[in-house]
């Protein structure tokens, strides 16, 4: 993992200092319409910053102390980017466009590419939330697992800002909604080419407009000022796009009776989150993970495969799948299966999230459980329980806000 975040690093500042980054994008009409959108890679991550708010779960964050923060954030380009130059980099490996799977004997016997079947020991579906494999098995009912559906419709703009360095003390900035009365959040998040990526987001039909009045309009309406305080200091916003979530997706192939062999299902294509939480990386890379351990178990061609890897699979998914589509049934407005003790766990968790803005301890702590790095069980330890108790004890008085400074240093 260490080996993998420095190259993942050395790779990136080579590809900015090359400005390959750029003619990437600007060669692929594709990747420019998704440029807009940032991922915030937690698992390469080790988040050290502290949160602070004023609502009742709200999730500023910024640099605490000496702490700093080190998430690794870069635009879907670049991301993007990463992969293909990955890719090429693997022998024998090679992209290709696959129409769908041959199924015959019961079982998936390869892809097809252009119409010639491509035979294969497993085949592997990880294309994303709106798999045509998943499509094609279910139309043709060889495989049907039950589909749970969290809807949330949440929507975002996002647009590029310059960057100066100092701005934000070097930190960045996660400004959450506040439900039930708030549905808006928002993050400035730096990437490659001294840029800031701002999003906002808000939920239930929320829209956060692409004009820069729209921009401004939602940027003040935040629980903080930080992010309009940027906006106005560097901006305005350039390359806006907008991003429309409708809910949070899980296909159930643990529960199948009769997987079909030949076949997995990983990442979003099995099941993808509200975005906002920033977890489905985290989450497919894990489940890659568990796949690598169960094809070590079995074998490749094994008929128990499927069943032992999708119950695998399911465990990874279920800390995630209670954490975002728990904390999205704080709105009321949110709709689908709501699990039994959603609301007490969602009560203890924002007392976990306010007790955030006083214990820079427990920020590190409650972030490394959103960002899979430790088990949600962490959030129940002695000290954890102690923390928040004292953070209740001092009352509920609204914690003092320690905004970042915006501009560089010396600006005002
Ligand atoms: C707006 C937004 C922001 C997000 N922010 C974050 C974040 O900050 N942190 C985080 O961890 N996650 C974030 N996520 C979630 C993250 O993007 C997904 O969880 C992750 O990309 C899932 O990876 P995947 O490989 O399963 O699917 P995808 O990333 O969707 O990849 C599927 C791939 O399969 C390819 N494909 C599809 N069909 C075929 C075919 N027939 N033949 C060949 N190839 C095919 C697609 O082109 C695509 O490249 C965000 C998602 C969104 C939408």
């Amino acid at each position: 993992m260490i080996a993998t975040q420095d190259l993942l690093r050395a790779e990136l500042l080579k590809s900015i200092q090359n400005e390959r980054v750029t003619k990437y994008t600007k060669g692929n009409t594709k990747y420019t319409t998704l440029c807009s959108l940032c991922f915030l890679v937690s698992f390469v991550s080790n988040p050290e910053y502290a949160c602070y708010g004023q609502g009742p779960f709200d999730l500023g964050v910024c640099r605490r102390g000496s702490a700093v923060a080190h998430n690794t954030t870069f635009s879907v380009p670049s991301w993007a980017f990463l992969h293909k130059q990955g890719a090429r980099d693997v022998p024998l490996l090679r992209v290709l466009d696959h129409d769908r799977v041959e199924v015959s004997d019961g079982r998936v016997a390869g892809v097809v590419v252009d119409g010639e079947v491509r035979r294969a020991d497993l085949v592997v579906d990880c294309s994303g939330r709106s798999s045509r494999v998943a499509h094609q098995l279910e139309s043709s009912r060889l495989l049907a697992p039950p589909v749970t559906r969290v809807r949330i419709d949440c929507a975002y703009a996002s647009g590029f800002l310059p960057r100066t360095a100092g701005d934000l003390e070097g930190s960045f900035l996660v400004c959450g909604t506040s439900p039930p009365t708030s549905f808006r959040a928002a993050a400035a998040l730096p990437v490659e080419g001294d840029r800031w990526m701002v999003t906002l987001a808000g939920v239930h039909g929320d829209v956060p407009g692409t004009t820069e009045g729209d921009v401004l309009e939602f940027a003040h309406s935040l629980l903080s000022p930080a992010v309009a305080q940027l906006v106005e200091h560097a901006g305005p916003l350039s390359g806006v796009a907008s991003y429309r979530f409708p809910s949070s997706q899980r296909r159930h192939y643990e529960k199948l009776r009769h997987p079909l062999p030949g076949l997995v299902t990983l990442g979003d294509a099995s099941c993808s989150f509200n975005p906002i939480y920033g977890q489905g990386m985290a989450c497919a890379a894990l489940q890659a993970a568990a796949l690598g351990e169960t094809v070590r178990e079995v074998g490749l061609r094994s008929e128990q495969l499927p069943r032992r890897f999708h119950r695998r699979a399911a465990r990874i998914i279920d800390a995630p799948w209670a954490i975002a589509v728990g904390a999205d049934f704080l709105h009321p407005q949110t709709t689908g299966p709501k699990a039994r003790g959603t609301d007490q766990v969602n009560r203890y968790i924002m007392r976990v999230v306010r007790a955030t803005h006083t214990s820079v301890e427990l920020a590190r702590t409650f972030n490394r459980v959103l960002n899979l790095v430790e088990p949600t069980t962490s959030l129940a330890r002695p000290s954890v329980l102690a923390r928040v108790l004292a953070s209740g004890m001092r009352g509920r008085r609204r914690t003092r806000l320690d905004h970042p400074r915006v501009g560089p240093p010396g600006a005002a």
